[in-house]
Formats: C-alpha cells, structure tokens, sequence
C-alpha cells in the first residue's frame, strides 16, 4: 500500500477540538487539513479549508472525498454507510467498520466478549417492557444507557431499585432504533479506578501502546488523565493493553482506537471504546515522544508510527471545563504548564473549553 505524502491533503469529518489538534499534528508533518462539519468549530481556525454540510448529504459528501487525498473523523456521529461509501472514492480510515462497532454499545459489548474480555452484565433493551426483564436478570444497581450518541455520560440514567424502571425509560428519551436495540442496561461496575488504553495501529498492521492514563471523571465529564497510573491500575495495564491491540487487530483498525476500563479486583473491566483519538489521550502531546494525534496521522497515510515513550518521570492533563478557561493567566504564570485553549467564545457549564498537561522531569 503507497504511503499518503507530506503536501497531500487529509480530510477530517467533524470541527471540534480533536479535529484541531489533528490538523495541528498534520501541519508539523507538511500535510494541509481541510475540515467536513456541520456547523464551523475549533478545528476550522487551523485547517486550509472547510466545507460546510450535513453528515447524511451524500452529493456533498461526495464532492468533498474528491477535493482531498485522504479521511478521517474526530467523532462517532457520522454514519458508517457514509463512510463506506466514501471509502469507494479515497482512503478513508479507520474503516466503516471500527465506527459500526464502536458506536453501537451492543456490538461493542459482543466483540468485547468475542476477544474474550470482561465487561458489565448486560442486556439490549427494546422498550420498557424489555427494561423490566432486562432489569430482572441483570439486577440493580445498574445503568441504562442509548446504544448511539452518548457522551460525556449523556444519555443515561442510573437504576437504583426496579422501581425506578418506568423514570429511567422516560429519562434517556424513550428511544427507538429500526434493526437494533436503542437502550443497553449494564450492572453498575464496582470499580477503584478508570483508566483508557489508547493504541495506534498502521497500515501494515503495526501497533503501538501508550502507558496507560488513570482518568478521573467529574459529573460524566472526564476531569484528569495521569501518568503513571497508580499502582494497583499498572497491575491491569498489561491484560488490558492486549485487549485493546486484539480489538485493533480484530477490526483491522488503521489509526488511534482508545478502549476505557474499569479497574475492579477482578481484572480490568472493558466500558467501551472509540474509533478515534481521545480525551484521555490529550497528554501524549507534551508527555509522550510521539502524541496520538501525530501517530493517527502518520498511521492513516500509512507512514511509520512513532515512540510512544514518556518524555517525563509524571504527566498529568488536566481538562478546562466552563468557567475554569478564564485561569489561563494564572497557568500561563505557571512557566512549565502546557495551555492548550481550543478558540471556543462561549464558556457553557459542562463545555471542554481547553485543557492544561504537566510534564514532571
Ligand atoms: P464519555 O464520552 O465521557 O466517555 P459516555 O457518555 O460515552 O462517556 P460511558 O463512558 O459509558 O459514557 O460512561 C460515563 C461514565 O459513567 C464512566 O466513565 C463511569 O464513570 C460511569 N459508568 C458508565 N457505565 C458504568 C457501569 N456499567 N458501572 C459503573 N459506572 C459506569
Ligand atoms: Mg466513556
């Protein structure tokens, strides 16, 4: 397979702030970037081009496969039939495949199993009848979640009792999906730490591994990633290192695949994963030889992946959520603390605004 050259252009679906850091990252390697988004984001302030549509518009889809060499995605909200289709016309990766699975919770649940990892009990849930069986057989405490478009911990809703089936429906919108089950119920998970193995696999089928982040989550929303991660989660890095690379290979995935876990005393627990660069992975950029976004960049223009060796003794990334943005006189102050702010104007509660990483020598 010919590698995709420096001066090539990639094509990125989606304007958030994983786009920018990937066009940033494409930049230092001499690639252009040219953004596919609905609406304008952080990304379009770095890239060469943007061009604005809806994700289900297959003309202009289209159009914009043919003004570019390559593509890739930041998010999961894309169809993967777009994907495929798009695949036709240029290479587009990863595939449609890790994003069929890493979307859908139920098939992420099944190939977990199917590599033989642990995950939650769990059930697919039709509707609230389905929820009351689901419930019976899973037990409480446990969580009901959408099996499409959940972040940041939306779309779910915790289950206490069997009592609190009917509220929990109505709670994450009482959805419907043609061909597939819109609701998973998982047990709840007692878990000690969350941590994410991130992994970059190449063209050729080359992988590498980051040393695992310890995530800290405040309200749904991921608050720090560290590294090292204590010692009782470095314990369950190995095992689960080898299962996010299984998953890779197994869907023959080409770029960044970030798998999350819980840390239980019965081994790593797997949460779910997504097909592209993460949160989680932010880090890597001061804190690693070569960051996440460079190597997905480098793995789906199939060039060589890079060192993914720790540039310090300790990183720790820390997110800027809302109103924590307007600290960055204080950090800027700091002299050593990385500031990353991603150009976004309106700080809303909840919103990533920005992130800081500190690398101890
Ligand atoms: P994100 O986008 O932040 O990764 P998400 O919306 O995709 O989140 P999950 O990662 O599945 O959703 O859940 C968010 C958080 O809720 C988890 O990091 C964990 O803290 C908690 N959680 C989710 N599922 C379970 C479970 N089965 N048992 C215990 N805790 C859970
Ligand atoms: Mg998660």
């Amino acid at each position: 397979m010919s590698a995709i050259p420096p001066g090539s252009t990639i094509g990125i679906l989606g304007s958030g702030q994983l786009g920018r850091m990937l066009a940033v990252a494409a930049a230092q390697l001499g690639y252009r970037c040219h953004i596919y988004a609905p609406e304008s984001g952080p990304a379009c302030d770095v890239a060469a081009a943007f061009t604005q549509g809806a994700y289900d518009d297959s003309p202009a889809l289209y159009a914009f496969a043919g003004q570019v060499d390559a593509i890739t995605f930041e998010f999961e909200n894309v169809e993967p039939v777009a994907i495929a289709q798009l695949g036709a016309r240029v290479p587009t990766r990863p595939h449609s495949l890790s994003l069929d699975i890493a979307r859908y919770r139920v098939a992420e649940k099944e190939w977990a199993a199917q590599i033989g990892g642990r995950t939650a009990p769990w059930r697919g849930v039709s509707d609230l009848p389905s929820l009351e069986t689901a419930l019976a057989d899973v037990g409480a405490p446990a969580i009901l979640k959408t099996t499409l478009f959940g972040y940041d911990g939306k779309g779910q809703a915790r289950i206490d009792s069997p009592a609190d089936a009917t509220a929990a429906w109505s709670e994450i919108g009482s959805p419907v999906l043609e061909g597939g089950f819109p609701a998973i119920l998982e047990g709840r998970v007692d878990f000690f730490a969350e941590f994410s193995v991130i992994v970059c696999r190449g063209t050729d089928g080359a992988t590498v591994a980051w040393d695992v982040p310890e995530n800290l989550h405040r309200e749904g929303i991921l608050a720090t990633s560290s590294v090292p991660a204590s010692a009782p989660v470095l314990a369950q890095a190995e095992e689960a290192t080898a299962f996010a690379v299984a998953m890779a290979n197994k869907l023959g995935h080409v770029g960044v695949l970030t798998c999350e876990f819980f840390a239980t005393p019965d081994g790593p627990v797997f949460n779910e994963m997504a097909p592209r660069v993460h949160n989680s992975g932010h880090w890597t950029i001061e804190g690693a030889v070569t960051s996440q976004f460079e190597n997905h960049i480098r793995a789906i223009c199939g060039l060589p992946l890079g060192s993914t060796t720790l540039t310090g003794a300790a990183v720790e990334m820390t997110n800027l959520i809302g109103a924590d943005a307007g600290r960055w006189p204080a950090l800027l102050g700091e002299g050593d603390a990385h500031l990353h702010l991603y150009g976004k104007h309106e700080a809303r509660p909840g919103r990533k605004m920005g992130h800081v990483t500190r690398v101890r020598r």
